[in-house]
């Protein structure tokens, strides 16, 4: 049994970021930047106005001063008109400042009669007036290497003109639920049946990763089904299967693995819940030991090693018990994908809490604690058992207590979050 440490650096060290690639803007979002970007213009890239109302020399304003009203410009081109002392321009919000203007009157602050306003308020230079370059520089950046791509983000590109932007690639990924008590949800359950839940809980993680999965299937518990499926699974970056990693006569995905010759380069971690974790790699088509591989199939790059054709599958066995599968994606699975996908922070994000009650761990493996995160304080909820799914669907935060910790009611401690 490894330490979680240890099972993150081996995942890590097995795969390298996938190639880069040119995406639009819309199809950029929870992608990763494969480059840094740089302000092409300067934001706003043009002195405008702030407010709908008259652009005037601030100079020559004073409360209860009247203006003559010399053009309007509206936001779009620029008319290039010029104000002179005593002069105003009508103006609308975002509309380009005429020349020897510096200050912009709400509105509301004048009384308007024919071509002529009356100031109801004193005037100051720059007011509601928005200055080239106030918000951005030129040349600043806007966008570094392996950052998260995310609404805003693609706002400020596309304000800089980028129609596309070059982002990490994107992992493929085929799920596997084992079990044969597994019933597919809407259909009629047996006495021993359980529905399985598995299946769209890693489907969606997989989603919030930024991965759709190409197949979610459930398989028996039969060699020859597993073997199958392992088959169709590995013709991804990433297979992720559920249950049968334990140790109990019908776990047989190391079996199934071990006939398509796979490695198993990791199996237990000490983890609580998630000791059955298992982590291995398999060459796509590598034939049983049986028939003779060719050469294609001997080779040995690993998945994500930025090549289009990806001769290696990370297959990822995570234990059946619905909360370890969900903590064992979430500390070993996501972070896989994240570095493939490019990113930079592989890590959840993590917040301070005050914890509302003590808690010791007096087992052998550090225990994530769910709960829930609410006004900045952390509350354990529901069983902290591996099958209790209620518990874990109230809870919005994971609290990891270290082999021997304890921590006071009171106490602030770093809980992780995901949604
Ligand atoms: P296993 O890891 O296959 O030994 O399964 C451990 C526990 O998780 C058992 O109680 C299973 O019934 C349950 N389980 C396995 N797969 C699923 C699934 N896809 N959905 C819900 N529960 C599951
Ligand atoms: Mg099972």
């Amino acid at each position: 049994m490894i330490s979680e440490d240890e099972a993150r650096s081996q995942i890590l060290d097995r795969l390298s970021p996938l190639d880069k690639r040119a995406v639009s803007l819309t199809d950029a979002i929870d992608c990763f930047s494969a480059e840094d970007y740089f302000a092409r213009l300067p934001l706003p890239a043009f002195d405008n106005s702030a407010m709908d109302g008259y652009a005037v020399v601030a100079s020559s304003c004073k409360k209860n001063g009247r203006l003559c009203v010399i053009g309007e410009q509206p936001a779009g081109p620029d008319r290039k008109l010029r104000v002179r002392d005593s002069e105003a321009v009508r103006i609308f919000t975002g509309a380009a400042l005429p020349q020897g203007a510096d200050a912009i009157v709400m509105q509301e602050d004048v009384t308007r009669d024919g071509t002529e306003i009356t100031l109801n308020v004193d005037v100051d230079g720059g007011d509601f007036v928005r200055r080239r370059g106030c918000d951005l520089a030129e040349g600043q950046m806007i966008l570094a290497r392996g950052e998260r791509i995310r609404a805003s983000t693609v706002a400020l590109l596309a304000s800089q003109g980028f129609a596309d932007v070059i982002v990490g690639g994107k992992p493929t990924a085929a799920v596997i639920s084992t079990g044969d008590e597994l019933v597919k949800p809407g259909e009629q359950l047996q006495p021993g049946e359980i529905y399985d839940s598995n299946s769209v809980l890693l489907n969606a993680l997989l989603l919030r990763c930024g991965v759709n999965a190409t197949a979610v299937e459930h398989c028996p518990d039969d060699r020859q089904s597993l073997g199958d499926a392992v088959k169709r699974g590995i013709k991804n970056h990433l297979l992720i299967i559920s249950g049968g990693v334990s140790v109990g006569e019908h776990d047989l995905v190391k079996e199934a693995l071990r006939e398509l010759s796979a490695k198993i380069e990791i199996w237990r971690v000490a983890v609580k819940p998630g000791k059955p974790f298992l982590f291995g790699s398999i060459q796509q088509g590598t034939p049983s030991p049986h028939s003779s591989p060719s050469g294609r199939e001997r080779r040995t790059r690993s998945a994500g090693e930025g090549s289009a054709t990806t001769p290696t599958c990370l297959v990822f066995g995570l234990p059946g018990n619905p909360v370890s599968a969900f903590v064992t994606f979430l500390q070993f699975v996501r972070p896989a994908i994240l570095r493939m996908m490019g990113a930079t922070n592989l890590d959840l994000p993590e917040v301070p809490a005050k914890l509302a009650i003590g808690l010791t761990n007096d087992g052998d493996r550090p225990h994530y604690i769910r709960g829930k995160l609410e006004h900045e304080k952390f509350t354990p909820i529901g069983r902290q058992e591996s099958h209790a799914l209620f518990g874990l669907s109230q809870a919005n935060a994971l609290l990891r207590i270290a082999v021997g910790q304890s921590l006071e009611a009171g106490e602030i401690v770093n809980v992780q979050i995901w949604d």
